[in-house]
This record gives C-alpha cells, structure tokens and sequence, in this order.
C-alpha cells in the first residue's frame, strides 16, 4: 500500500499532466519517496551527537585540516540538488575530534534541504560548540543545478562561502595558510 508521501508524489506527477499509472511510472511515486527520504535522512541525526562520541584530550595544537570532503544536497528554494566540496579546519585547544567525524558531520547536515550559506556555518559553529578550539575554518565550494537548469541557465554557477572564527578571522596567517592548504586538490597529489 501506498504511503501518504507517494500518493502526493503521484499527485504532483498527475498536476504535471502525466499518467501515473502507466508502466515507466507506475513506481516512481515509491521510488521518488524512498529517495527524499534518504536525501533529507540528516534531520533525524545530531552532530553534536557524533563529534562528542570521538572527542580526545591532546595537546597537538596545530591546524588540523580535512579537505575534499564531497557532499550532495538539495537546495531549499527549489528542491534541486547542489554538490560540491568542503574544507574543514580547526585549532586545538585540548581537545580534538575523530578526523573521520568531520565528513560524518559535513554529510548529516548536507542531507537536509539546505542553502549553502547555512550548511557553512552550521558546519563552523558545531566544531566551535564540541571542541572549543583557537578557531574554525569552513570553505564550502559547489555547483548549484537551480541555476544551471533553469531560470539564469548560468552553466557554471559556481558559489563559494566561507565562515572564519577565532584564530583564523583574527589572523590574516593563519587563514592564508589554511586558504593555501585547501588550494591544492587532490588531484594534484596525484
Ligand atoms: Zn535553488
């Protein structure tokens, strides 16, 4: 039996002047459901949850860097998706986190409908809240299919933000260096 969320979708897909019934369609309502469902799994997950499960005390108190962290989200406005890279660095101050936890973190709050300006920052102050280090630093790079799709059909909207805190917005250094570490993709590793 159907659930109340593909009944909907098989509504949009009749407003849509389709047939939702017919053979390439007949599971697509259940698909697209199962689909959202796991795009938007994020809201039933707790960051801070999971950074806290790997939190050490250490006295290493230079940057830590994880960069080239893909992630996949669907934009808030228009339900389509944007994708792209995030470069999360911090400072110690006593304690430091699980490197693995970062992408855990970057994903949990991807997998929510987002804008890239929120996903920054929710990103940035989660760190800031678990591991109170000397400071964080977010890069977010990503293309946005909104734009490429439709409206501007610009083919290269590709937007870049950024959130700074502690050592890395008061020291021009610091975020030079963290701005020259994410500069070298992996590919260049290669
Ligand atoms: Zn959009």
């Amino acid at each position: 039996m159907a659930d109340e969320l593909e009944s909907k979708i098989a509504e949009v897909l009749r407003d849509l002047g389709e047939d939702p019934v017919r053979e390439g369609l007949e599971k697509t309502p259940s698909r697209v459901a199962k689909s959202l469902r796991f795009l938007t799994q994020g809201y039933g997950q707790d960051p801070v949850a999971i950074l806290n499960n790997a939190v050490f005390d250490e006295t290493y108190d230079e940057m830590v860097i994880v960069k080239d962290i893909d992630f996949y989200s669907l934009c808030e406005h228009h339900l389509l998706p944007f994708f792209g890279r995030a470069h999360v660095a911090y400072i110690p101050n006593g304690k430091v986190v699980g490197l693995s936890k970062l992408p855990r973190m970057v994903e949990m709050f991807a997998r929510r409908l987002q804008v890239q300006e929120r996903l920054t920052v929710q990103i940035a102050q989660t760190l800031e809240e678990v591991l109170q280090p000397r400071g964080v630093a977010v890069v977010v790079e990503s293309i946005h299919l909104c734009m490429m799709m439709r409206g501007v059909e610009q083919q290269n909207a590709f937007a870049i933000t950024s959130s700074m805190r502690g050592a890395f917005a008061d020291d021009s250094r610091t975020r030079g260096e963290f701005m020259e570490l994410i500069r070298h993709t992996k590919a260049s590793f290669a």
